[in-house]
C-alpha cells in the first residue's frame, strides 16, 4: 500500500522526548470472527466453547483431496461489514494460499485473500474522548481493505508435561481481516477506533465482538517520528486480545522507539508480542514480506463474483448503523450530542434505551437510563445484559413521574427497590404507600403546621424570600418526600407572601 499522511500534526496528541517531541504513528489489522453457523469452506460448527477437535471437517483437518467449498453466509457477512464501513465492495475477488507452517495449520498453508480482497477503500468516524473537558473529538479513520481469510487452529502447550496439543475447532472458521490506514496518532485514538469497530460489527451482527473469546483481536503496527516528517519504520505487534492491551502495547511501543532513536540507533522492522504481565513488547520475529508466503491463488476455488443487485439486496437490509442512530437521537429527541454518544456506543445500551424511550420522553428517558441505569451497573460491575431493572420496569417508573402519581426523588426510591426485590412499579407504588400528596389540604396542613411551629425563621424568610427553600424542606420532610414539590413551593410562597 502506499502510505498517504492524511493528518497534521497535533500538539496535543504529540509526546516528548529527551530531544524534542515525537508523533506516534498506528495502523491496525483487526481480525474479526465471522458470525456465522458453519466454518468458511466446511460445514463444522463454530460454536466457542466445544470440547476439543469435537468441530472438526475433513476439510479442517486437511484430509489429502478434500475441497474447499465456500459459505455463501460467510461472503455476506463480508459484505455487509464493508457496507457499514462504508468502502467499496469488490464484485469479483480471489482466494490465495498464504503459505507457512504451524502444527495447528493443518493445510501447510491458510487461505486468505490477497491482491483482490472482497471489500477495499472505506472510513469509519471515530469520536475521540471524552477529555477533562468532557469533549468528544471526531477523527475519521481510512480503511484499506477487508478480506475473508481461515482461522487457524490452537496449540496447548500446557496440557502434559513434555507433549503440545492441538486443538483444531477454530480451523477453518472464517475470519475478516480489517486492515487500517496508518491514520491514528494516539493509544487513545487506536483504543477508541477499535471500539468503534466493534459496535459497528455488532451493530451489523456480523462478529459478536467478543475479546475474551479470541472473536475480535488487532495487529498492532506502531513506528514514530518527529512531527510532519517522512513514516518512520514500524513494528507489528500481533494478535492483542483486549482494548486496554492496544492501549498499552502501543504506549510502551513508542517509548521504546523514541529510546532507540534518540540514542543515535535505528528501528528494525520486526514482529513482536505483547506480554500482559510484564506490560511490555518483545520481539518474536524480524518482519517477514509477502514474497516470503509464495502467495497464489487456490487452484481448488474460483474467484468470487457477484452483481451489484446482490449487494444492494443486502444494503436493502442492513440496520441503522450508530452514526445515524445518534444523529436520530439528536435531531429527532432532542438528545445531547454527550447524551447520544454514549446511548449508541453499545448496541445493547441502544437497544435498552430505545424500548424505554418509546414513546415517553426522550430527554427524561436518556436521564434515567445514562445517569441511573449505567450508573448503577457501574457500580455493581454488571453488564447491560444482566440488568435486574428492565427496560419496561424503567419505563414505568418513569410514568409515574411523568404521570404526576410520584415525585422524582420518590422515583430513586423506587428504582432502588425494583433493583434490589424487583416487582411491578405501580403495584410497589400502591402497596408501598409511595404515592405523591396532590391533596393541596393535606399539604396545606403540613404547610402551617411547619410555619406556626417557627415564627422566627418566617420573620427572616420576609426579609429574605430565598429563605423559603427551608420550608419546602421542612415539609417535605414532614410528609416523607411524598407531597407534590410544585404544590408545596406555591403554597409556602402564599402563606408567606413572598414571590
Ligand atoms: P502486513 O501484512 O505486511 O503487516 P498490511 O498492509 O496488511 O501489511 O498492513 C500494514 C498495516 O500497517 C496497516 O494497518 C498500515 O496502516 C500499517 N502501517 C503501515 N506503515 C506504517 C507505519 N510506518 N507506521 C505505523 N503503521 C503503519
Ligand atoms: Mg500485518
Amino acid at each position: 500500500m502506499t502510505l498517504i499522511d492524511t493528518r497534521t500534526p497535533d500538539a496535543k496528541r504529540l509526546i516528548s522526548g529527551a530531544t524534542g517531541d515525537w508523533e506516534i504513528i498506528i495502523g491496525l489489522e483487526v481480525h474479526a470472527q465471522v458470525t456465522s453457523q458453519a466454518k468458511l469452506f466446511s460445514g463444522a460448527s463454530t460454536a466457542f466453547g466445544a470440547p476439543p477437535n469435537a468441530n472438526v471437517s475433513l476439510v479442517d483437518a486437511a484430509m489429502p483431496g478434500m475441497l474447499p467449498v465456500i459459505n455463501e453466509e460467510c461472503v455476506k457477512q463480508a459484505i455487509r461489514t464493508g457496507l457499514g464501513l462504508k468502502a467499496e465492495i469488490n464484485h469479483k475477488s480471489v482466494f490465495d494460499r498464504k503459505n507457512y507452517f504451524y502444527p495447528d495449520l493443518p493445510q501447510g498453508y491458510q487461505i486468505s485473500q490477497f491482491k483482490q480482497p472482497i471489500v477495499g477503500e472505506g472510513k469509519v468516524i471515530v469520536s475521540v474522548g471524552p477529555d477533562r473537558q468532557g469533549e468528544f473529538e471526531d477523527i475519521e479513520v481510512g480503511i484499506e481493505r477487508l478480506h475473508l481469510e481461515q482461522d487457524a487452529g490452537k496449540s496447548m502447550h500446557d496440557q502434559h508435561a513434555t507433549m503440545s496439543y492441538v486443538d483444531l475447532n477454530r480451523s477453518g472458521v472464517a475470519l475478516m481481516e480489517i486492515v487500517s490506514k496508518p491514520d491514528m496518532r494516539s493509544a487513545d485514538e487506536a483504543k477508541a477506533y477499535v471500539t468503534k469497530l466493534r459496535t459497528i460489527v455488532r451493530y451489523l451482527g456480523t462478529c459478536d465482538g467478543n475479546m475474551d473469546e479470541g472473536s475480535l483481536r488487532a495487529d498492532v503496527n506502531v513506528s514514530v517520528r518527529r512531527p510532519g516528517a517522512e513514516f518512520g519504520t514500524r513494528c507489528e505487534i500481533k494478535n492483542v486480545n483486549s482494548i486496554r492491551f492496544i492501549g498499552q502495547a502501543i504506549d510502551y511501543e513508542a517509548r521504546r522507539q523514541i529510546a532507540i532513536l534518540e540514542d543515535g540507533g535505528k528501528i528494525d522492522q520486526e514482529t513482536r508480542l505483547f506480554d500482559p504481565n510484564k506490560g511490555e513488547t518483545r520481539s518474536m520475529r524480524s518482519k517477514e514480506e509477502a514474497h516470503d508466503y509464495r502467495y497464489f491463488p487456490d487452484p481448488d476455488l474460483l474467484p468470487l463474483e457477484f452483481d451489484q443487485a446482490y449487494v444492494d439486496a443486502l444494503a436493502k437490509d442492513l440496520p441503522e448503523l450508530p452514526d445515524a442512530k445518534k444523529a436520530r437521537l439528536i435531531s429527532s429527541l432532542g438528545l445531547s450530542t454527550y447524551d447520544a454518544s454514549i446511548l449508541v456506543s453499545e448496541k445493547a445500551v441502544a437497544d435498552y434505551f430505545e424500548k424505554v424511550a418509546a414513546g415517553r420522553d426522550g430527554k427524561l428517558a436518556a436521564n434515567w437510563v445514562i445517569n441511573d441505569l449505567l450508573g448503577a451497573l457501574n457500580r455493581a460491575g454488571k453488564g447491560i445484559e444482566n440488568a435486574p431493572v428492565s427496560p419496561d420496569q424503567l419505563g414505568a417508573v418513569i410514568d409515574l413521574i411523568k404521570e404526576g402519581t410520584i415525585s422524582g426523588k420518590i422515583a430513586k426510591d423506587l428504582f432502588e427497590i425494583v433493583w434490589n426485590e424487583g416487582g411491578d412499579p405501580r403495584q410497589l407504588v400502591e402497596s408501598r404507600g409511595m404515592k405523591q400528596v396532590t391533596d393541596t389540604g393535606a399539604i396545606e396542613k403540613a404547610v402551617d403546621e411547619v410555619i406556626s411551629a417557627n415564627p422566627d425563621k418566617v420573620e427572616q424568610a420576609r426579609a429574605k424570600p430565598s429563605m423559603a427553600g427551608w420550608f419546602v424542606g421542612q415539609v417535605m420532610k414532614a410528609t416523607g418526600g411524598k407531597a407534590n414539590p410544585q404544590a408545596v413551593n406555591d403554597l409556602v410562597k402564599a402563606k408567606l407572601g413572598i414571590e
